[in-house]
């Protein structure tokens, strides 16, 4: 089950997208929209640069 990190509401609506991966808040007062899985990819983007 999902649980909002802002408000800890359950009520979430997955959502997809090219640039977004996550899921929309349906809380009333909250309706933020949680992002998910992106950091891993650009973090490793990040190391490449270094060599
Ligand atoms: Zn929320």
């Amino acid at each position: 089950m999902w649980i909002c990190p802002y408000c800890g509401g359950n009520h979430g609506l997955p959502f997809h997208d090219e640039q977004l991966d996550g899921v929309l808040c349906l809380s009333s007062d909250c309706g933020r929209f949680v992002e998910e899985g992106g950091t891993s990819e650009d973090t490793r983007d990040w190391d490449y640069m270094d060599m």
